[in-house]
């Protein structure tokens, strides 16, 4: 087995093949599936990753592999054999499906650093020199002094170092220095006795070090005693107390949490875990459907199933919505599994998500609760894989590799014969009829876990609140509401499907808005920099005085962006007192968290806020809940528009009267008549996903139908219109009468980022239908997408339609 097969950096479909690389003596014991090395390609050297060795080639002079970036394989054989998959799956380049399975530390600028496990008289002698009694050093130090490779190797093996990856510039793998007794419990009390009264302070560090459980950090040991470290260094002397340097993770959950335990299911609970459990304790995968109204005790089913994988002596991977990964959700897992748990998301630095990422490389966690990425964490005993909130868009990449995550559930489940868990209030239709077509089980929970009914929804005609001469954005039901809630000093939440102030500017003379020179959207004015932005490629200007049309001084901000809001609710109830949250006041590391912490902690009647706030969220005082507009997702150009609101109204109200108090709900919009609104006031899913199945039956869309979206985009709008033209040809040609073809078309936003972007769809049932159709595509444009400037990207299930 001397010869690696290496998938190249070169992200371009000519060379993505394998390529067969020598591998050098000295690197043998080294070169694994799974690890990264340097080749030369080309003129170039560039990195590869290895995916499988084999002793024979069919080729002639195969170049040598010149390094090596890892000595312990990053990606498990499951996972290598994953990216295959996903390759075929989404059409992306071998190499795009490795990366998208490690976190972002791989990917950047990192150098790595040598750390001692050990005593270094353990170390070989030449070694010696090279770390000058450092615990951590540069592994250039290593190279410089021309170490072998295979001696590095061999001391990682022995357990003597080991390797880790550094992010240039900052977050640093951080390392302080721990205190802990030296003797055993009894010798040390032994010796307590023979302090002196001079020694007071040595006698004190003693005492409280003999109440720790762990090893504990100097910093904290002198902040607690307000001791210098020079007692300490008398204890260390006299051999009663060592000083270690342990590695800190950094971590973002640092709270200690309350430890919870299992609750007595209810009947129906015990109903819908029990064949879960089955097929943990059989090794069996099924996909399960879990439709669960909120507060039906969906979460509580997955903590139970996640024990009896650990009792197994298996791990659990849990994916929730990005949004919804709250310190609250964190804190249900964290309280019930402890330290097993890991938790990925996108909040954390390069450097925090790396340490969660290795706490599970190295198996030191069980569980890990994650967004969309952490479908791809590197165990191999897996038991169970839950997806809470199945419906979230956010489970689908909209960068290459274009993945869902459920599709990379149930691979992942299938290989590792364990259940995939989909929970929702609210499935996708796709997933609702894949149950009631029986290719999932269907596991329902129908009944609040304290009994309390949905709160009630009152639907606000906002048309007669105008002819009623009430101009304002509330409604008098809505204010009245509101008033009795302040009154009572109950909270109050607040949905707005917009941000920032508002949402365009327009003439009132003229009717001229404002676009984006780039992006044809209208560009939002914000309101504290005076200035107008575009939400898609960031460009920004100053606020007009005049029309730049019609020259008229009646040009003004129209819509309702959450910022004015806050304002018109300031002015409507002056006493009081709000927390908004948008993408503008949770940009800050850590906001998300402080905001809600005020909220919870009572500090604000109203919260206003954006969908962010529309999930996963659970306050005990929140009694009434209020959307401001149903209307702004309804009339989106999307053929799930329908669907997303019910989502939106369901969730929304399932955060009112979720414990002792009950809940109410006000909704108000322009078209109550729309049945989506209807049946999302009645909590009827099953009606809503009869009616709109009919839709979808009637205009072919999903499930009825799979959708593929070919997006072109070049920066020559001829060009671009050209290439829409060709690829419809070769579709046109190459696809057979059992699928459909829709357009080349105007995507929705014509221009972003001064690209002109065009589209086809194709509506197929059968994959194989349109595979060579869009094989033929791929290639024809390969040689333009190279040297020209045009890009053309193929989505299946396509998410994302603007
Ligand atoms: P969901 O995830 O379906 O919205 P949760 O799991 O959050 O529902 O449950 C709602 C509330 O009911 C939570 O406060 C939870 O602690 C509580 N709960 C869940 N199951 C039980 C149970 N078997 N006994 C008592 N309380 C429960
Ligand atoms: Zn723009
Ligand atoms: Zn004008």
């Amino acid at each position: 087995m001397n010869i690696a097969k290496v998938v190249v950096d070169v992200p371009v479909s000519a060379t993505d093949a394998l390529f067969d690389y020598q591998i050098p003596d000295d690197l043998q014991t080294i070169v694994e599936p799974g690890i990264r090395v340097i080749v030369p390609f080309g003129p170039r050297q560039i990195m590869g990753f290895v995916v499988d060795l084999t002793s024979e080639s069919e080729f002639e002079n195969l170049k040598v592999i010149q390094q090596v970036m890892d000595y312990k394989p990053i990606l498990t054989s499951e996972l290598i054999q994953l990216s295959r998959w996903l390759q075929h799956e989404t059409l992306c380049f071998r190499i795009s499906a490795l990366q998208a399975m490690l976190p972002a530390v791989f990917k950047a600028k990192y150098s790595k650093e040598v750390w001692l496990q050990t005593e270094e008289t353990l170390l070989p002698e030449n070694w010696r020199a090279i770390s000058q009694g450092r615990e951590v050093f540069p592994f250039q130090d290593l190279i410089d002094a021309k170490i072998p490779d295979s001696q590095i190797r061999r001391q990682i093996e022995e357990g003597l170092i080991e390797i880790n990856y550094v992010v240039k510039g900052k977050n640093r793998v951080k390392k302080d220095t721990y205190v802990e007794l030296a003797l055993s419990e009894p010798d040390t009390l032994e010796k307590l006795t023979e302090f002196t009264n001079q020694a007071k302070k040595q006698h004190d560090i003693l005492e409280w070090l003999l109440d720790q459980e762990q090893p504990v950090r100097l910093k904290q040991l002198q902040e607690t005693l307000s001791v210098t470290r020079s007692p300490v260094k008398s204890l260390e002397q006299k051999g009663l107390l060592n000083l270690v340097q342990k590695e800190i993770y950094r971590n973002p959950h640092s709270r200690s949490f309350e430890a919870t335990e299992s609750l007595p299911l209810t009947d129906q609970q015990q109903n819908v875990i029990d064949p879960v459990l089955n097929n943990i304790h059989e090794t069996k995968h099924d996909v399960f459907l879990l439709h669960g109204i909120t507060g039906s005790g969906k979460t509580e089913v997955y903590l139970q199933s996640i024990e009896a994988v650990l009792n197994k002596g298996e791990e659990a991977i849990v994916l929730v919505p990005e949004i919804s990964l709250t310190p609250q959700m964190v804190e249900r897992f964290k309280s019930r599994f402890g330290d097993d748990v890991a938790v990925l998301h996108s909040g954390l630095s390069t450097g925090e998500k790396y340490d969660e990422w290795r706490k599970i490389h190295r198996r030191e966690v069980k569980v890990v609760v994650g967004a969309r990425s952490a479908i791809f964490a590197p165990f191999d005993n897996l038991g169970i894989i839950i997806i809470d909130e199945e419906h979230e868009n956010t489970y689908k990449q909209e960068d290459y590799p274009k993945y869902h995550a459920r599709e990379v559930a149930k691979y992942r489940g299938e290989f590792h014969q364990c259940p995939v868990v989909l929970g929702s209030a609210t499935p996708t239709l796709e997933s609702y009829a894949r149950a009631q077509k029986g290719v999932y089980r269907l596991l329902e929970l129908t009944e609040r876990v304290n009994q309390q009914a949905m709160p009630e929804m009152d639907i606000v005609d906002m048309r007669e609140e105008l002819a009623k001469g009430n101009r304002t954005m509330f409604s008098d039901t809505l204010v009245d509401k509101i008033n009795a809630r302040i009154e009572r000093r109950e909270q109050v939440v607040l949905l707005l499907n917009r941000r920032g102030y508002a949402t365009f500017v327009m003439c009132r003379e003229c009717g001229e808005t404002i676009q984006c020179e780039h992006c044809d959207i209208s560009m939002t004015y914000h309101r504290t920099q005076n200035k107008l932005k575009c939400h898609y490629c960031s460009d920004e200007r100053p606020m007009p005085n005049i029309c730049p049309s019609c020259e008229s001084d009646a040009i003004r901000f129209f819509g309702t962006g959450t910022q004015k809001v806050e304002e018109a609710l300031q002015e409507q109830f002056q006493n009081a007192s709000i927390i908004r949250m948008d993408v503008d006041t949770t940009s800050r590391k850590g906001a998300h968290e402080r905001l809600l912490n005020q909220f919870a902690n009572r500090e604000a009647d109203i919260l206003l806020g954006t969908q962010m706030i529309a999930k996963g969220l659970d306050f005990e005082n929140v009694t009434l809940v209020g959307v401001i507009a149903a209307d702004a997702l309804l009339h989106l150009p999307d053929f799930r528009a329908a669907e997303k609101s019910f989502q939106l109204l369901t969730q929304v109200s399932g955060r009112a009267g979720r414990h002792e108090l009950t809940g109410e709900v006000v909704v108000q919009t322009y078209t109550p008549e729309h049945y989506t609104v209807e049946m999302a006031a009645d909590y009827d899913y099953q009606s809503f996903y009869l009616r709109e199945m009919q839709v979808r039956k009637r205009f072919g869309y999903p499930p009825y139908y799979y959708l593929v979206l070919i997006n072109l985009s070049h920066t020559n709008h001829v060009k671009a219109v050209d290439a829409s033209k060709r690829v419809a040809q070769i579709l046109g040609r190459d696809l057979g009468d059992t699928t459909e073809m829709l357009g080349p078309t105007q995507s929705p936003m014509l221009r972003i980022k001064d690209r002109y972007r065009y589209q086809c769809m194709i509506k197929y049932r059968e994959r194989e239908d349109v595979e060579a159709a869009l094989s033929n595509v791929l290639n024809h444009f390969q040689k333009e997408m190279n040297q020209d400037d045009l890009q053309l990207t193929v989505d299946f299930e396509p998410y994302n339609f603007m």
